[in-house]
């Protein structure tokens, strides 16, 4: 296990489309828990592997419930909608305003192949829709309606302070 380096707005890694993951062996799972190390270092909630620099369709989502390892993730259902804050690891203190559906479901692989479906909601959907949008190149920066202002910014810090 080993923390990756995070891969940050303006590299054009970010940009590109990821390929399928062909094999499950050994260099997919160090790269999966070499991922989670790096999600929980930096208190994310989603990482996908373009973000470290590895252009393969691999998620992690952990919104507080499990570790989700999602492999070739795709969306095949979604229900509802939610405007709220967004940010990323790779767009270091911004945050923005998304709408996203309320629910999702991904069809995905685990870490062996096989696949399975994994409902979310809220906060989960939200990071299904973000770092499966990562797979594609995109960031959730061209899908928000705005961004905060810095006042805004500031504001919400303090408030997370004081909780
Ligand atoms: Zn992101």
């Amino acid at each position: 296990m080993a923390l990756r380096n995070i891969v940050t707005v303006g590299d054009p890694i970010l940009g590109k489309p990821c390929r399928k993951v062909i094999l499950f062996d050994k260099k997919l799972h160090t790269l999966l828990d070499d991922m989670a190390d790096t999600l929980y270092e930096s208190n994310g909630v989603g990482l996908a592997a373009p973000q470290v620099g590895i252009l393969r369709r691999v998620v992690l989502v952990d919104a507080g419930e499990e570790l989700l390892e999602l492999i070739n993730p795709e969306i095949i259902h979604t229900e509802g909608e939610q405007t709220g804050l967004e940010g990323c690891l790779s767009v270091p203190g911004k945050y923005g305003i998304v709408t996203r559906p309320m629910k999702a479901t991904v069809r995905a692989q685990d870490r062996y192949g096989d696949w399975f479906e994994v409902e979310g909601e809220e906060l989960i959907a939200r990071c299904f829709c973000h770092e499966l949008d990562h797979l594609d190149g995109h960031l959730y920066t061209e899908k928000a309606e705005r961004m905060l202002t810095p006042e805004e910014l500031e504001e919400m810090m303090s408030e997370e302070d004081g909780e």
